[in-house]
């Protein structure tokens, strides 16, 4: 072991050299003995390792002013716990902590000797690696392109010749400049475990973070990784220091449970799936062979799904066909919930006798509620394909994909999977961001997120272009989520030539094999999605109906600019009139049928009026003028006020007030009729196109106010949503009328 006498110490003050302490960390037979030896020469001892058998060697060279301590690992594949190997491996790095590790790979096997490197990563050494048996590989045809393999790794790489001594020179050069911190390249590096995963990790650091004091230097991820993959070594560890321990085992136990429920394999063998599927990103941007026969499925189908020319065409596709089938499928059980909303409303309307109550109950809460209900089959049925695409391993190769897309507007694939992730819910997928670790690159993907179109603006796109595009219906929504992806990237674009100048900070696409996705862990993740928007219907949903009915419905007595019950009794008295000449009983039926609807029209005149006059049209009516220039009303205003609390309520306001004040005999119609009566073509698409803008919802802007740590960029967030829903709806409004549709 490296301890340093007192009389060395001494000999060192004299000499004035700087000690570095180095570790040489690699798979067994990737030369790590000839790179030991062309290192230290003869200065050489070997013993073993403190307790056990393992032979332990160390030497030393003096390099400038410089006195380099070697230590040369065993072999190992790993860092687990699972061989002797390992453990001193292990150990030496966490508890000697080298200044540097030598990281030695055998070039002609990149993909296994990479798999050791993931694990110094994850460890957090300051690491050079020697990209041994260079001469072999060369011969062998594999060309890799060394300082992209640098850039992505966080790692400066020395191309070595272990048994001819060829770029050991070079490499003590690197262990210098990272010992005094003068190589950029050096930079964190995280391995992505999936969100799934990440979710866990969070909640067991959370837990050990408690006994932050016991942690020593080293990072409370790591021993959350190593806890999730039942390193028996760190449990041991745990037991013996951590009082928290009782409370980090239990977390640790719940989340290998869930992880392997929901991912349907051991946790082990997940996070091994997530390495291997962060060296084969790796591979795919650096490691050519010249005549590299490609063997996995995996492999096979990636030659076409992330083709150069196909990959892009082949994702829109599959977006394509999310969103149709989410119209078209979801369109039979909307109307099997529709109808059964329509029995709950007359059911209720015929127990609760007339009034007040009646109304809050049947214009208020059914309404409100039942109107965004009949959705719940759309997003399930978007949330089975998002999921689709996470189980099958497809959005880890749309991130690839969409990385040359990305770079152009100066970020990184990476910032693509939170986007796709927001056609969910814009709240985890900002979540997600935390996945890149270079702030720039993270603040521009939040701010951006709530343009890709969350689910909860689904219900506003389906009533609308439902009612509106009919067939076409499927293509607009299409079409509206589509114009989102490109005003993220635009958006995103202007912020990095403004805002965050810079580059994107390299990254590592980590592709995981594709799996077949089981059935059931597809459906409980589209339930568990799903099911927040049952929550949110029975919790901000019902609120939020109960309060744009009570807004509508008062106050009671307003001032009529008209005598409507003078009206109706004039009216009355005069078809009373002249039914009493009338003897013919089916005459008499015609007569009073069009008494009825006379009186039902002056109603309804006075319902709109009294509505028009009510709190929420007095709120209406103030932010009208704003609204005007892009065709809305002041319902479809109110809408867009309450729809800030959650987008759903969107929906249900307009089901409170455009169906409020309407004709007993139209209400059954239904929302969607009720909706062509106050809007047009044009003007429901620029609504849609405002909706989609606009605002992020209450719970987004308290995770993107979280996540920025910073209340100015939240509202920097709301403010440019805002403008640029009004400029875009304003264009797409005031355009249609140029072209002569109607507004
Ligand atoms: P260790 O198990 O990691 O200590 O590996 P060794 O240093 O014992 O090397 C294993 C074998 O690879 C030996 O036969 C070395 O001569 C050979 N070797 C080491 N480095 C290189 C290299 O860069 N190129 C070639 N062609 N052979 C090498
Ligand atoms: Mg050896």
């Amino acid at each position: 072991m490296l301890t340093e006498t007192t009389s060395e110490k001494k000999s060192n003050v004299e000499q004035k050299r700087k000690i570095i302490k180095i570790g040489l960390c690699g798979n067994p037979n990737s030369g790590k003995t000839c790179i030991f030896n062309a290192l230290t020469g003869s200065r050489q001892h070997v013993g073993n390792w403190a307790g056990v058998t393992v032979e332990q060697k160390e030497g030393k060279v003096n390099f400038g002013e410089y006195e380099i301590r070697v230590v040369d690992l065993p072999g190992t594949y790993s860092l687990t716990a699972y061989s002797i190997e390992e453990v001193v491996a292990r150990d030496f790095i966490i508890k000697e902590k080298p200044d540097v590790i030598v990281n030695i790979i055998d070039s002609t096997n990149l993909e296994r000797n990479l798999y050791l490197t993931t694990q110094l990563i994850e460890l957090g050494a300051k690491t050079v690696i020697a990209l041994n048996m260079h001469d072999e590989a060369e011969h062998k045809g594999i060309s890799i392109d060394k300082k992209k393999l640098g850039q992505l790794l966080g790692m400066p790489i020395i191309p070595t010749v272990g048994n001819r001594g060829h770029g050991i020179r070079e490499l003590l050069g690197e262990v210098v400049a990272i010992y005094e911190k003068k190589e950029p390249l050096v930079r964190d590096q995280q391995i992505n475990y999936g969100h799934e995963v990440e979710e866990e990790l969070q909640k067991i650091q959370t837990e050990i973070n408690k006994d932050r004091g016991l942690l020593d230097g080293f990072s409370t991820r790591w021993l959350s990784v190593k806890l999730l993959e039942r390193d028996d070594e760190i449990v041991k560890e745990i037991r013996s220091t951590f009082p928290n321990q009782d409370a980090i085992l239990k977390q640790v136990e719940k989340s290998q449970t869930h992880i392997e429920i929901r991912l349907n394999d051991e946790t082990e063998i997940i996070m091994a799936d997530n390495r291997y599927g962060f060296i084969k990103g790796l591979l795919q941007e650096v490691y050519r062979h010249r005549n590299a026969d490609r063997r996995t499925i995996s492999d096979r189908i990636d030659k076409v799904m992330t083709n150069r020319f196909l990959g892009v065409p082949i994702l829109f596709g599959l977006l394509w066909v999310m969103f149709q089938a989410t119209f078209t499928v979801g369109s039979y059980p909307m109307e099997w919930i529709d109808g059964l909303v329509g029995m709950i409303s007359s059911f209720f309307t015929n127990i609760i006798p007339e009034g007040l109550v009646r109304d809050l109950v049947v214009d208020g809460v059914i309404s409100g509620v039942g109107g965004v209900l009949v959705y719940l089959p759309n997003i399930l049925i978007l949330f089975f394909f998002i999921s689709l695409f996470e189980d099958t391993g497809y959005m880890a190769r749309a991130a690839f994909i969409m990385d040359r897309v990305m770079h152009t507007i100066g970020l990184h694939g990476k910032s693509f999977i939170p986007m796709i992730m927001g056609f969910g819910c814009n709240a985890p997928a900002i979540m997600a961001t935390r996945t890149l670790e270079n702030k720039t690159d993270r603040m521009i993907t939040i701010l951006i997120n709530p343009l890709i179109s969350c689910s909860a603006r689904l219900p506003v796109y389906v009533l609308l272009a439902g009612a509106f595009f009919e067939e076409k219906a499927g293509n607009v929504i299409f079409g509206i989520y589509v114009t989102g992806i490109v005003l993220a990237i635009l958006v995103g674009q202007l912020f990095r030539k403004t805002i965050f100048k810079g580059e994107a900070s390299p990254f590592v696409m980590e592709l995981p094999p594709y799996r077949l996705p089981l059935l059931k862990s597809v459906l409980i993740h589209m339930w568990e999605k799903g099911s927040i928007f049952l929550e949110k219907i029975g919790g901000i949903i019902l609120a939020a109906s109960i309060v744009i009915w009570f807004i509508s419905a008062f106050p009671r007595n307003v001032e009529y600019s008209k005598n409507y019950s003078e009206r109706v009794a004039s009216i009355e008295t005069q078809y009373d009139s002249r039914m009493a000449t009338l003897n013919n009983p089916e005459e008499i039926e015609i007569i009073t049928a069009e008494k009825t609807s006379q009186i039902d029209t002056i109603q309804a005149q006075q319902e709109n009026e009294r509505i028009s006059k009510s709190y929420a049209g007095r709120i209406g009516k103030f932010i009208e003028p704003v609204l005007r220039p892009l065709g809305f009303d002041w319902k479809a205003g109110i809408a867009l006020i309450t729809g800030i609390a959650a987008k759903e309520i969107v929906v249900s306001t307009f089901g409170v007030l455009y169906q409020t004040g309407v004709e007993e005999n139209e209400k059954s119609d239904g929302l969607r009729e009720a909706v062509k009566r106050n809007m047009t073509p044009l003007t429901s698409l620029a609504f849609m196109f405002f909706t989609l803008i606009y605002i992020p919802c209450l719970g987004t802007m308290g995770i993107m106010y979280r996540e920025l740590g910073s209340a100015r960029w939240t509202l920097f967030a709301v403010v440019y949503g805002i403008s640029l829903a009004w400029i875009v709806a304003f264009i797409v409004y005031q355009g249609g009328l140029i072209l002569g549709f109607k507004g």
